[in-house]
C-alpha cells in the first residue's frame, strides 16, 4: 500500500502571536517591545530573524532492519525512541552532521546514501526544526550499537509498523514510508558521504 508523502508535522495549534520574539535584542540588550513593531530593534535598529533550526535525521538501514535510539530522561521527549538525529553545527555540512550524529548516538560509522525527505517540525512556539532526512548504511553491519550523547540505548528494529513509543510523529511516518518502497531518494555528494571509516 503506498503511503502518502508528508513533510509538515505540528504538535500544537499555531495561534496568532504564538511564534514569540526574544525578550531582548541580541545586539544591544534592549527589551523587545510587546507586541513587536517589526523585526528591527527600536533602540539600535539591529534586525532579528526567527528561523527554524536546521537538523538531520538518519534512517540507518541494513536490509530490513533499522536503528532507533532511546532518548535519555531529561532530554526533549526523554524516554521515547527516535531515529538518530541532531542539529547541524555551523562549520559542518549536513552529510558530515548525519555521520557524526549516528556515531555519537548509536556508536557506529555509516555511509550516507541518499536524501529521502525534508521535514518541518512545529514542536512548540519556540522550537521549530527543519530536518533533512537521510538514508545511510553501516560500514560494518556486525559492529555493536552503543548509545551515547543524549541517547540511553540504540538498537536494531525490523518491523516498521510496530515501533516502540516514538518521540516524533515525523519519524514514525518516515520509517513506514521508507520501508514501503525503500526508495533511495536523491543521491548524495560522494565526497561528503563517508564511504570509508573515519
Ligand atoms: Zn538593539
Amino acid at each position: 500500500v503506498p503511503i502518502e508523502p508528508r513533510q509538515v508535522f505540528q504538535t500544537y495549534e499555531p495561534a496568532p502571536g504564538a511564534h514569540r520574539w526574544p525578550a531582548h535584542c541580541a545586539a544591544c540588550g534592549a527589551p523587545w517591545p510587546d507586541p513587536p513593531a517589526g523585526p528591527a530593534c527600536p533602540r539600535c535598529g539591529q534586525r532579528t530573524f526567527r528561523n527554524p533550526f536546521p537538523a538531520v535525521s538518519v534512517i540507518v538501514a541494513d536490509g530490513p532492519r533499522f536503528v532507533l535510539c532511546r532518548r535519555r530522561g531529561g532530554a526533549f521527549q526523554g524516554g521515547a525512541w527516535c531515529l538518530p538525529c541532531g542539529y547541524i553545527d555551523h562549520d559542518e555540512d549536513f552529510l558530515s552532521a548525519a555521520r557524526r550524529e549516528v556515531r555519537e548516538e548509536a556508536g557506529i560509522a555509516v555511509a550516507v546514501r541518499g536524501v529521502v525527505s525534508v521535514v518541518s517540525n512545529f514542536f512548540r512556539p519556540d522550537l521549530h526544526s527543519l530536518v533533512i532526512v537521510l538514508l545511510a548504511t553501516p560500514l560494518n553491519p556486525a559492529a555493536p550499537l552503543r548509545g551515547g550523547d543524549d541517547i540511553e540505548e540504540a538498537a536494531w528494529f525490523d518491523d516498521p509498523l510496530a515501533l516502540p513509543p516514538m518521540a516524533f510523529e515525523a519519524d514514525t511516518h518516515i520509517i513506514a514510508r521508507y520501508f514501503a518502497d525503500t526508495a533511495l531518494g536523491v543521491p548524495v555528494d560522494p565526497r561528503f558521504a563517508g564511504g570509508a571509516p573515519d
